[in-house]
């Protein structure tokens, strides 16, 4: 995995040398902290930045490795042979049924390919799989696994329980680096947190214009990938470049055309799949997703610890559904999409469950609502000739 990461590292430098990119940047940040969790130097800690207020991490000296979003960056998993990492995990017993993220995890575990953690923090929200499957990697590993759990509502007892659990895993912070916490160090954190939170939100509203000037899916993974980069200006300056390179398109005029315009949810599959072609060769333009979205209040930056906590607690994967149905809503309205497209991962047990919920309340609304069931990044759970006939009829509910 290491030279793998090294290798995509050094690509992902010559092609930012030869023309520096916004979306490039976001990679080359990814990718570089991966290179770094391997160092025997500096402290690992294994983190879903996605699934925990990240920016606290920026107050120490550590390397974040997010074992979902690491593995799903492997070659394999990202042109569709994620199984090939899938099968050592299978014959140990972990059945089909469990999320091929988990699988893929257990499976490079096996083979001896990830780093090994000073830390593992893991969520208990956004997914059922990801706790157990964390505690197997930090028991196998012999290492710490701390569960960071956030309750369903927000209210004083639920802020000061996560605050607490936030200053205790800043402690654990503290104690693998032999660093004190600077609070003046996690504040910034949580100002460049707050800039990025600004300059995104501008990125979103040029997503507003018609055609759709960018993609996405490329938003998508941005929201899930480039959660470990809130807290430090690179994000704000991923956001400023694009920015600034999609208005130029808009001015020159060089946006792809477009018929119909989707919002999708709730994250986008890693392996190749059929659907963006299928969409882009009828005009159709994925405008928004659901993890692009800003969801979240600015923060308190003379009060991180509680302004971390709130930040948790307001995750639309927190709580009832209510709190998706929402935000689903208004981004119907903000980005005045024609449909919604929901894309289906069975054994994402806590969010198929939600789907009758989300689209009844999409569809009460006069939206019509695509599901294709599919899977993250298992390619042999994949159908795409099942996927564009399903694609296509819709394409063709989209034209009535
Ligand atoms: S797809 Fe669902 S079950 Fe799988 S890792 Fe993501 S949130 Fe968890």
């Amino acid at each position: 995995m290491l030279d793998t990461f090294k290798t995509m590292a050094a690509m992902m430098e010559e092609r930012w040398n030869q023309r520096p990119r916004g979306f490039d940047l976001f990679n080359r940040a990814m990718i570089s902290s991966m290179v770094r969790a391997f160092d025997d130097d500096v402290k690992t800690v294994f983190v879903s930045g996605y699934a925990f207020p990240y920016e606290l991490l920026w107050a120490f000296d550590v390397a974040p490795f997010d074992l979902e979003i690491a593995t799903n960056n492997l070659p394999q998993a990202l042109n569709g042979q994620g199984s090939t990492f899938m099968t050592p995990a299978e014959n140990q017993g972990y059945s089909q049924d469990i999320c091929s993220f988990h699988r893929l995890i257990i499976g490079c575990l096996s083979e001896g390919m990830l780093p090994t953690a000073d830390l593992t923090i893991t969520s208990s929200y956004y997914c059922q799989g990801k706790a157990k499957t964390w505690e197997i990697v930090a028991n196998r590993q012999g290492g710490e696994c701390v569960a960071f759990d956030v309750p369903n509502e927000v209210s004083p007892a639920s802020i000061r329980y996560v605050t607490e659990q936030l200053k205790d895993i800043a402690g654990r912070l503290a104690g693998i680096t032999g660093q004190r916490l600077d609070m003046d160090r996690l504040k910034n954190a949580i100002h460049w947190s707050n800039r990025a939170r600004k300059s995104l939100q501008e990125l979103n509203d040029l997503m507003k214009l018609k055609p759709c000037p960018w993609d996405g899916k490329r938003a998508s993974l941005l929201g899930l990938g480039g959660a470990i980069l809130l807290g430090s200006p690179i994000r704000d300056e991923i956001h400023n470049m694009l920015i600034s390179e999609i208005t130029a398109r808009v001015e020159q005029g060089k946006t792809f055309p477009e018929d119909y315009r989707v919002l999708w949810y709730p994250w986008a599959p890693v392996q190749q799949t059929n659907i963006f072609d299928t969409f882009k060769e009828n005009q159709v333009s994925v405008v928004m997703s659901e993890p692009a979205y800003v969801w979240w209040s600015e923060m308190d930056e003379t009060d991180p610890f509680e302004a971390l906590a709130l930040k948790a607690l307001e995750n639309p994967q927190v709580g009832t559904p209510a709190k998706r149905i929402s935000n689903l809503e208004a981004m119907v309205e903000e980005y005045d999409v024609d449909g919604v497209v929901h894309f289906s991962t069975p054994a994402c047990y806590h969010e198929t469950t939600t789907y009758p919920l989300t689209s009844e309340a999409l569809k009460d609304k006069g939206i019509p609502v695509l599901d294709i069931p599919g899977d993250m990044t298992d390619e042999r759970k994949y159908f795409p000739e099942q996927t564009r006939t399903r694609v296509s009829a819709f394409i063709e509910v989209l034209h009535g």
